[in-house]
């Protein structure tokens, strides 16, 4: 697991602070701490006069890295990993669902950091694309599409995936989200079923259902980009054909439906024994639903499956989802052939609980 906290020595600051961290001294600006001496995992770094040092093995790579730094916390957050296509920045913790498998718990509390993440995104690499995340996001909408639509005018070539509960897009919303960009942006937003009662008691929030139908269709009269995702649970693994004709039916606007597999952290592992679905000796629920929606032209991916527990026909809708800072892999998969192109286990997956039906492949 690569670790998203750098320690680092005592640093004079009163409020979060981004910076960039840079090897080289060309075109730096008023964010950039440039490198000026190394010992042993010890980097020294002179930022605006001050020195900043921070504590990394030589194997870690932290050259264009964009860090925070928070008043009294004796390590640095990594917030965008120059080497890395998964970088996702918190925007809050708060959120207005109780998702049966969220893996992050919501809290009551938020920490407004808006401003310090729009420094961070503007610091990324040329066309870099950032996750977006809580909690629930829109529970600050405003400064969260302003600080989209600013990004857009200062760095035309970031892209944005924002994993949103879609309990809160109004018609209002609409200018802004064209005039963030359609492309600019994928939403990417949950649906656990066709069926209003069993959705909203997956999200533990009675009306969601009916909430999401209508963000769908503003989303739609904006032209925004959609990616549907649906966690495939016990409770809903029966229900995953009629969600997928309901899809391709009433939604065939979005531009993919990502099945996923459960995550064991947080709720996903507080309800595991009750809601996880053992896809790997019980696909049927899925092929079928990935049967209708392809015959429905509905662009249909399979996130965070291990290869091995998809049948051989449909490994190919599977493409390596879990972020490498979190993802790990069994003993088993040591000689396996399929290893490169599988995105193997979240970190924190119990294999004594989990699939029984894997192997190498
Ligand atoms: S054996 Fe391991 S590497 Fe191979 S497909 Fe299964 S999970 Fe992936």
């Amino acid at each position: 697991m690569i670790d998203l906290r750098i320690p680092i020595q005592p640093f004079p600051v009163v409020e979060p602070l981004i910076v960039r961290l840079r090897e080289d001294t060309a075109d730096h600006g008023p964010h950039d701490a440039i490198l000026i001496g190394v010992e042993g995992i010890r980097r020294q770094y002179d930022y605006q006069g001050f020195s900043l040092e921070l504590d990394a093995s030589m194997e870690t790579k932290l050259s264009n890295d964009v860090i925070m730094i928070v008043p009294g916390q004796a390590s640095a957050r990594r917030l965008i990993r120059a080497d890395s296509k998964h970088n996702t920045l918190l925007v809050t913790e708060q959120c207005d669902q109780l998702c049966v498998m969220c893996s992050q718990p919501p809290k009551k509390h938020h920490v407004d950091l808006m401003r310090e993440l729009q420094i961070a995104a503007s610091l990324a690499p040329h066309d870099a694309y950032i996750g977006i995340s809580g909690g629930e996001p829109l529970l600050h909408k405003k400064k969260l599409l302003a600080m989209l639509c600013e990004l857009a005018s200062s760095r035309p070539d970031l892209t944005f995936h924002v994993l949103t509960n879609g309990q809160h897009f109004d018609k209002d919303d609409i200018p802004l989200l064209r005039e963030i960009g359609l492309d600019r942006v994928l939403w990417g937003i949950p649906l656990y079923a066709a069926d209003r009662e069993m959705h909203d008691d997956i999200v533990k929030k009675p009306g969601a259902f009916d909430r999401l139908l209508e963000s769908f269709n503003i989303l739609y009269r904006a032209g925004s980009s959609i990616e549907l995702r649906t966690v495939v649970l016990a409770q809903n693994s029966e229900e995953l054909a009629n969600l997928s004709s309901f899809i391709g039916s009433f939604l065939p606007f979005v531009e993919r439906w990502a099945i996923m597999q459960l995550e064991s952290i947080g709720y996903g592992r507080m309800n595991w024994d009750t809601i996880f679905k053992d896809t790997s000796v019980d696909f049927e629920g899925v092929a079928r639903a990935i049967n209708i929606g392809t015959t429905k032209g509905v662009r249909v991916q399979l996130y965070n499956f291990p290869l091995c527990s998809i049948p051989a026909g449909y490994r190919d809708l599977a493409p390596a989802t879990i972020s490498d800072w979190k993802n790990k892999f069994e003993s088993f998969c040591t000689d396996c052939a399929g290893r490169a192109r599988c995105g193997g286990f979240f970190e924190w997956y119990d294999h004594k609980k989990g699939f029984k039906g894997l192997g190498p492949i």
